[in-house]
């Protein structure tokens, strides 16, 4: 059997209530930053998977009423009928490309803040909002429940004449009313909306019943429902009430998207959940207890997997956010039998960082996620090149793998020159720490497409200098160098008053500890001023060594932009887990050989941390030697420093910064400087 029958099943068109998908693969709704702020944007980059070959296309959370007004968020908006056209816009290009466009209506209750609106905020029962704000929520009196049914039904018709073919009910997440209504902590009421599950439920099964009334003759009604909270008996389990729901609503729906519940459940990072299909073992069941399609996700990128789900009877439908984001055409290269070149997503997160800090989308293997309609980029095409002919490419890190990989499908002889024996730079290095090994597919998708050409040549173990660059005579230049730790303690922190380091202090950088050094036997600092990920990880990797760790920070948590990828909690309960003493908003004041002197950020009280030795995470220095040497020589056409040597950032920002060199390389400078990205500019109209 050929790799392409091996997955036919994979592309048979299921029916859906009155519509019908192309295949199983179902983009299931996803956040991104782009929303009803940035529309034409959102519409390019779901056009991409339609494109891609995805059968359904969601869009994301979107608000049916300005009681649910999640502002500043970027998310979906149908207030009203003028919100219509901007959702068009997307419907239009998804169908365009033979795909099933589906929208999740969303009332977001007590997790909405109201703060564009300043509607009161609703909920089952009086409670708290999900944000640490002065508002609290109020309990929904029986008129509240009936115009809140109204919205929706009057959404579900918005949404119709929008031209969605799936309208979602929503419960999941904790971030929606009927969610909120569901379960018991969050829904004390004891009238016929609270108490017994079949009261709880009771809001749901009115909501399904009602938009199936409203749009169910041309659009499908697909509930999304979170099948259980991972809070053990604290919470909705599926082996209990989540099963009960499931059969008390089985054929109400016309499909089910399950899920785990919180958001941080259900997109787990590979660093606490390694596993594709890591819910299974949750929504397993729920196949069995309806005769409608279901569908789950957990990060599938392996057809195999896929395929085996389905005959398992696990899922009629493979569910994808991420893996559609990391590869908007899965689906196509799967049909294809083009397996190896799939873009496997690697669970970092970092998609999710921007919806959380309200930016448009970015994804670290994928460069052009976010940048469909802006910038014009397309995950599998660039323009071929024009007059030059070759390029050197330095340092095959992202940044340098990912530049040589373009330049090479724009057809120019790429040399890659690598000074250490392996390629990957640091996603090589970080993903040899615990929890992190699938960061290395950043570089294994890349080398493995470098591989596949004859216009690319590698050198390993080819540190070059200026003078060797210029015996090779190559015109254009791209030095992706990278950068290193810094080991004086100087950081964010730490720029009015340095630390003071003794003679005798012990110090490891993040880079020693990668490459394999250990401090000296006895007690050791971790200090994080980086405050991102890398210092949490090493504190994890030398208290799994069996090493007396303290784990010093400046900040009030550890690893605080964690919070952005949905795993902070989850990293500061390990490390305690480990036994690794946490201090908090303590600043590193100095260092010697016995103990590390901290001062209380908010007194300036000092105290000492006894240790034998310190790894300091605090900043990195750009590795610029090679360039500045190369650019006083004067002698290239083009020179670009590129990736964490132009600017120190996350992986996704070095790949990023390698993938638009290569599209930069020949343009017309008047063009890349002329207009940055195209914005879409606030209609003064009206
Ligand atoms: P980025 O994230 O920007 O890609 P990395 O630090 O991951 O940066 O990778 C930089 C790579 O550049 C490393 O693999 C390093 O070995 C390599 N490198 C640094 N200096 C030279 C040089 N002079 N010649 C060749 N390779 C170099
Ligand atoms: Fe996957 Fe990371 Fe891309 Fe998100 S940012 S899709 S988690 S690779």
């Amino acid at each position: 059997m050929n790799e392409a029958n091996r997955y036919s099943l994979l592309f048979e068109p299921v029916q859906i209530g009155p519509v019908t998908a192309r295949n199983r693969f179902y983009q299931v709704p996803h956040c991104n930053g782009l929303g009803h702020i940035r529309p034409k944007a959102e519409a390019a980059m779901r056009a991409m998977k339609a494109e891609g070959g995805w059968a359904v296309v969601s869009n994301q959370e979107t608000e049916i009423h300005p009681t649910s007004d999640l502002s500043p968020a970027a998310e979906g908006r149908l207030w009203d009928a003028r919100d219509i056209p901007a959702l068009r816009l997307m419907t239009d290009v998804v169908h365009d490309k033979g795909a099933l466009a589906a929208i999740e209506l969303a009332h977001n209750g007590s997790h909405a803040t109201n703060h564009l609106s300043r509607a009161p905020v609703l909920a089952p029962s009086d409670v708290t909002i999900d944000a640490i704000m002065p508002k609290q929520a109020r309990a929904m009196d029986k008129s509240d429940i009936r115009e809140f049914r109204r919205w929706h039904r009057d959404a579900a018709i918005r949404a119709r004449d929008a031209g969605f073919d799936i309208v979602y009910v929503y419960a999941g997440h904790h971030m929606s009313l009927p969610h909120h209504f569901l379960l018991p902590h969050m829904n004390t009421r004891i009238d016929e909306y609270g108490g017994s599950l079949e009261n709880r439920a009771r809001l749901t099964r009115e909501l399904l019943e009602e938009t199936r009334e409203a749009v169910g003759d041309t659009c499908a009604v697909a509930f999304r429902f979170a099948v259980d909270e991972i809070q053990g008996a604290d919470g909705m389990q599926a082996a209990e009430e989540g099963r009960a729901l499931v059969e008390m609503l089985a054929d109400l729906p016309d499909l089910w998207d399950v899920n785990v519940s919180g958001w941080s459940n259900d997109s787990a990072t590979t660093r606490f959940e390694p596993q594709d299909g890591y819910q299974n073992e949750y929504i397993s069941f729920v196949k069995q207890t309806t005769s409608k399609p279901v569908v789950g996700v957990g990060r599938f990128t392996s057809p195999d997997m896929m395929v085996s789900m389905v005959r398992k009877g696990i899922v009629d439908f493979i569910g994808a956010a991420r893996p559609s984001i990391a590869d908007p055409f899965l689906p196509k290269k799967i049909e294809e039998g083009r397996i190896a070149d799939i873009r496997e997503c690697i669970g970092c997160n970092i998609c999710v960082s921007t919806d959380m800090l309200g930016i448009p989308i970015r994804c670290t293997q994928n460069p052009t996620m976010g940048e469909e309609w802006r910038r014009g980029w397309h995950p599998e095409s660039i323009a071929p090149r024009e007059k030059e002919t070759d390029a050197l490419v330095i340092g095959a890190g992202p940044a340098g793998l990912e530049c040589t990989l373009q330049l090479a499908k724009r057809g120019y002889e790429v040399t890659l020159a690598e000074a250490s024996d392996a390629v990957g730079g640091r996603v090589l290095r970080e993903g040899k720490l615990p929890g992190l090994a699938a960061w290395s597919r950043v570089a294994d998708y890349r080398v493995y497409q470098l591989q596949q050409r004859s216009n690319v040549q590698m050198f390993m173990q080819s540190q070059l200098g200026a003078e060797e660059i210029a015996e090779l005579g190559i015109a254009n230049v791209f030095v992706a160098t990278g950068a290193h730790w810094r080991g004086d303690g100087i950081g964010r922190s730490t720029l009015r008053r340095r630390p003071e380091l003794g003679v005798n202090a012990k110090v490891l950088t993040p880079d020693d500890i990668m490459q394999g050094h250990r401090p000296p036997d006895g007690p050791v600092v971790v200090y994080d001023d980086d405050q991102i990920y890398l210092a949490g990880v090493l504190a994890e990797l030398l208290a799994q060594e069996g090493r007396d760790v303290t784990f010093v920070t400046p900040a009030s948590m550890v690893s605080p932009f964690t919070e952005n990828t949905l795993e902070q909690a989850r990293i500061q309960s390990r490390l305690i887990e480990l036994g690794v003493t946490i201090r908090c908003n303590r600043l590193m004041a100095g260092l010697n050989a016995q103990a590390v002197r901290v001062s209380c950020a908010y007194t300036g009280r000092e105290e000492e941390v006894g240790c034998s030795s310190a790894v300091l995470v605090t900043e990195r220095r750009r590795e610029t030697v090679l360039f500045d040497a190369l650019r006083d020589t004067g002698n290239f056409r083009t020179l670009e420093l590129i990736g964490d040597a132009a600017s120190p950032g996350l992986i996704a920002d070095a790949v990023y910064s390698g993938h638009m060199a290569a599209r930069n390389f020949e343009r017309d400078p008047q063009d890349t400087n002329a207009e940055w990205f195209r914005r879409e500019i606030i209609s003064l109209t009206s």
